[in-house]
């Protein structure tokens, strides 16, 4: 690959063939909660795109960047200047933007990330550097700090590829998206079990970069649990981990480098764990009494027998939400209420669980699950709704473009806190969602779901979907995202489980971790990037 990527939406989610439409029940449900929404068109054209004119780069860092590794055309600026949440999504629609890198530099391996990453430090470059571009919390924003020129580092030609079959660990090209690296590790009989549901798109530097959690992290572990080892190349230096299980020798560098995203260096490679390919898979569905009911049933599975590779329990008006979006009307839809209606559960909290290993262990895994379930009186309702769920688990973003295009406001944050305070960290988050989307003029609806769980805890995913305010969306968005935000720190949950810290989070760092904590991290920024080119404004530096 000798051009960066231009196969998906510049202006949305994903493969431009795929735009979902609702259905009318879908659509009435919708308004009845939201009330009536007028459709937000989008800018058509890209070559009508608006950008600032790119600045010139120093001939050091084009000589640096060889001859086919530059690129500035408008597409190629806009496709690197804005990742995926609401706020880019709707700022790409409108066909203009404020700040784009001033060009996409694309190096063949690690030695030609070193070299651009020395001319840039030494001409003043901001460099971002760029993994899928799937970011939603503002961690690929074209911020440039004091430096005049920024450009995008994209990491997509590091592809490389090698299994250790023996260990079971595999080293993998930071430039490799999700079904990219699956594909290759299949084909050697293993497998991550990284899915997040940015899968089609996002790197694995990226996933490593912002210390990502897959749908299926119950069982096969977060991203960040998955790598045995890493390498950053620093403006200042190259730093390695040892290829080891483990190490008592002193603090955890690797630990330092996951989750830096960008702002230290670049990841050119990761080496991970992975498991044998799984023989059996087994998705199904259950219908709690209560979000209280399936969270509770989730906790005695994760301080008991274990947890199953993937369980999420979407409370109630996520769950009538769902239904009512994912086309489960007519006939099967009666029935199914009928069904429901019959154990009581029509109110009810939809669970998933989702078994995936050998035969014997999943068997075993199901088992323990099925007694946890049914003694917290979940109803279940078959292997259909469970693998319908895992149909459809990547096309929420493509549906989120449909509901832009209708005129509505859609985001999605997280966050976690231990079992005893996620009930009320749940109340606090979606009250502060509502009452802002509420101020606004446009009150909304707030659903939410537990997805990734442990022994101690559990994190907690967010969806709120109200009319647009047009013309004054990202203000309305700023809003709402302050409030919940501010939530999340007022009742000491986590900033963020897993969607990272970005330009967005930034400034509740220091809630996070601390002043002395904040100061350590800046110190590390200091001694390998001293002159601030590595992705300025995010993570330790509030803009
Ligand atoms: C629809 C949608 C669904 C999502 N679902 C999930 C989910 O289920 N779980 C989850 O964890 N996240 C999710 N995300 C968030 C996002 O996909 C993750 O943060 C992902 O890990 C980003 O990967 P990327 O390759 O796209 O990185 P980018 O967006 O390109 O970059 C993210 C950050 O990492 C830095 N970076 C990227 N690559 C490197 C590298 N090689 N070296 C150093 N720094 C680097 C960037 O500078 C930036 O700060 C979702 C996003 C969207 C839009």
């Amino acid at each position: 690959m000798s051009e960066p990527r231009r196969d998906s939406k510049w202006w949305g989610w994903g493969d431009p063939a795929i735009e979902p439409e609702l259905d009318a029940e879908a659509v009435a449900v919708l308004s009845e909660r939201i009330g009536e929404l007028t459709p937000s068109p989008r800018a058509e054209e890209l070559e009508a795109f608006e950008l600032p004119d790119p600045r010139p780069l120093p001939a050091a860092l084009t000589e640096a960047a060889g001859p086919d590794g530059v690129f500035a055309s408008t597409e190629d600026r806009v496709r690197h200047a804005a990742g995926r949440g609401y706020a880019d999504l709707t700022r790409l629609r409108s066909g203009r933007l404020a700040a784009a890198p001033d060009a996409v530099l694309l190096p063949a391996d690690a030695g030609g990330v070193q070299r651009l990453l020395a001319a840039c430090a030494a001409e003043g470059v901001a460099v971002v550097p760029f993994g899928g571009g799937t970011s939603v919390v503002g961690g690929i924003e074209p911020l440039r700090g004091s430096h005049e020129r920024l450009v995008s580092l994209d990491l997509a030609r590091l592809r490389d590829v090698e299994v250790d079959r023996c260990s079971l660990t595999a080293r993998l090209g930071a430039g490799l998206r999700g079904p990219e690296a699956e594909s290759a590790l299949s084909s050697r009989g293993v497998t991550l079990g990284h899915f997040p549901q940015s899968f089609e798109y996002a790197t694995i530097g990226g996933f490593a970069a912002t210390r990502s959690a897959g749908q299926a992290s119950s069982g096969y572990g977060r991203f960040d649990e998955l790598v045995e080892a890493i390498r950053l190349i620093a403006p200042a230096g190259d730093l390695r981990t040892l290829e080891t299980p483990h190490t008592a020798a002193g603090p955890s560098l690797r630990e330092l480098v996951v989750g830096s995203e960008g702002v230290f260096g670049v990841i050119p490679e990761v080496t991970v764990r992975v498991r044998p390919a799984p023989q059996a898979r087994r998705y199904e569905g259950w219908m709690a009494e209560s979000f209280e009911a399936g969270a509770e049933i989730v906790r005695a599975l994760a301080q008991g027998p274990g947890l199953p590779e993937v369980i999420r329990v979407s409370d109630e008006e996520e769950t009538q939400v769902s239904l009512a979006l994912s086309g489960l009307h007519g006939i099967a839809g009666r029935l199914f209420e009928g069904y429901l209606g019959l154990r009581r559960r029509r109110e009810g909290s939809l669970i998933v669980v989702g078994f995936e290993g050998g035969e014997e262990s999943v068997a075993r895994g199901r088992a323990l699950a099925v007694r946890e379930l049914r003694r917290g009186g979940a109803a279940y309702l078959g292997q259909s709704a469970g693998r319908s769920w895992e149909r459809a688990r990547f096309e929420g973003p493509y549906l989120r473009d449909t509901l832009m295009g209708m005129g509505a406001l859609v985001e999605t944050l997280e966050t976690s806190h231990t079992w005893s305070r996620l009930g009320a960290l749940k109340k606090a988050v979606g009250t502060a969602i509502r009452d802002a989307l509420a101020a606004q003029g446009t009150p909304g609806i707030v659903l939410c779901h537990l997805s990734h769980a442990y022994a101690d805890g559990a994190s907690l995913y967010f969806t709120f979907i109200a009319a647009a305010r047009h013309g004054a969306e990202i203000a309305q968005w700023d809003a709402v995202k302050r409030a919940a935000s501010e939530a999340i720190v007022a009742s000491g949950g986590t900033i963020t489980h897993h969607h990272a810290v970005g330009r967005d989070h930034a400034p509740y760092m220091e809630a996070e971790v601390g002043q002395t904590g904040l100061d350590v991290l800046r110190a590390v920024k200091e001694r390998l990037d001293p002159t601030g080119i590595m992705n300025p404004g995010k993570l330790l530096t509030p803009s």
